[in-house]
């Protein structure tokens, strides 16, 4: 492969570029070293105007200067770049991600409209990497789907899966404190949530307990066998901007100490590690031995907003361990947690799968 070429950038859309996830999408590509933001898509309200026009900002980082005069169009499927980035919402992006993947293009969704769906992957790439391979099973043509899992739910799955593999895992408690951005925008209005705590985030405990099951289970050649975990969720909106912690109670296969618990955290070191992928967190797993953290204004930046934190690890009398684990819900939990899962694809020669492959195939590290 010529040189120049190797070195092209592959053009992307974000589609829903004006929402929550979206600015996250923007702000993260603005200098990708694989990836170039080609388009940026949103509803019919938005269409025809400049990105800053268009765009209710909420990002502490400016607008980057190369996308706010870009204008926003439909989500129109035969405009499609061959890498899709979905930040839609869940009543509008079933049928549209599907649009998408129909006209060629490879969609890595934040919605949950296909997690479930038997022959598309839910990835997390440090805990099932293999999972990317599913898509060979779908009949979009070069096109194709994948989703990243509910922002709670990647916080939990990171920290838990280096136990399930040196210890076995058959048991999973987990109450949630969950930031406001998980609502989107405008999300909750500052008299529904100052002052206060609300113990119900629609379909957000079926989400974390199913998804988990999924994103732990075993490949097969059609589709994933779910975990045989039990998982128990309950799930809370609290005052926090960024940031979910979650104190979470385990029950392991066999005897362990804290020791060995911390080991098995502090020497996680998986695919995206490896492969030095771009947006992959030096550390997935930071342990923090503070007694007080992890706590979300101290922690949720850590790895550029990449990494768990987790803390607080202590003997549970009714299973037998219990910690707290905390993430960054519109970075890892949405945004950079699918640009990870492209990077992962994309690795791997899964994203082009076109006769073009070769002439738009970015250099990769290794
Ligand atoms: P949001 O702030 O409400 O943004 C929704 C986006 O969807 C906007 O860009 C909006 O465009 C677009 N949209 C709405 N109706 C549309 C239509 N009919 N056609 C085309 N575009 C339309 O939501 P968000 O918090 O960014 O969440 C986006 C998705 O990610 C959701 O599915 C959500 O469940 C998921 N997610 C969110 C988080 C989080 O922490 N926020 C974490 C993980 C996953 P306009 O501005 O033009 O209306």
């Amino acid at each position: 492969m010529p040189q120049i070429e190797s070195r092209t950038k592959l053009p992307v859309a974000i589609l829903g570029a004006t929402g929550s996830v979206g600015q996250r999408f923007v702000t993260m590509l603005a200098n990708h070293p694989w990836f170039e933001v080609a388009a940026l898509m949103a509803s019919e309200r938005s269409a025809g105007k400049t990105y800053r026009d268009a765009v209710r900002w909420v990002q502490t980082a400016p607008i980057p200067e190369a996308m706010a005069d870009m204008p926003v169009t439909r989500c129109e499927p035969s405009k499609t770049p061959p890498l899709v980035f979905s930040a839609l919402d869940s009543s509008v992006a079933g049928p549209l991600e599907t649009g998408f993947a129909r006209a060629g293009a490879c969609v890595v969704s934040n919605a949950k409209n296909h997690r479930m769906d038997p022959d598309v992957p839910l990835v997390v790439p440090e805990v099932n990497p293999d999972h990317v391979a599913l898509i060979e099973c779908q009949s979009f043509g070069a096109g194709s789907i994948l989703t990243n899992p509910n922002c709670s739910t990647i916080g939990l799955v990171l920290a838990l899966k280096p136990l399930a593999d040196a210890f076995g895992l058959e048991q999973v408690h987990v109450v949630t404190m969950q930031a406001v951005s998980g609502a989107g925008i405008p999300g909750l209005s500052s008299y529904e949530i100052l002052d206060n705590v609300i113990p119900f985030i629609s379909g957000e405990e079926e989400k974390m307990e199913s998804e988990t099951r999924k994103i732990l289970g075993s490949l097969r050649t059609d589709g994933i066998d779910p975990a045989p975990v039990t998982v128990s969720a309950q799930c809370n909106r609290v005052p926090v901007i960024d940031g979910h912690t979650e104190c979470v109670s385990v029950k392991l296969s066999r005897a362990v100490s804290a020791d060995e618990l911390l080991e098995a955290w502090r020497s996680f070191m998986p695919e995206p590690q490896q492969r030095a992928l771009p947006s992959a967190p030096q550390r997935p797993i930071h342990v923090i031995l503070d007694p007080a953290g992890p706590q979300p204004r101290l922690h949720r930046d850590l790895d550029g907003g990449m990494a768990t934190a987790v803390g607080r690890l202590r003997p549970c009398p009714l299973m037998d361990y219990k910690f707290v684990t905390l993430s960054h819900n519109t970075v890892r939990g949405a945004a950079g947690g699918a640009l990870l899962v492209a990077e992962l694809a994309h690795a791997r020669g899964l994203v082009v799968r076109t006769a073009d492959a070769g002439r738009i195939q970015p250099a990769l590290p290794r």
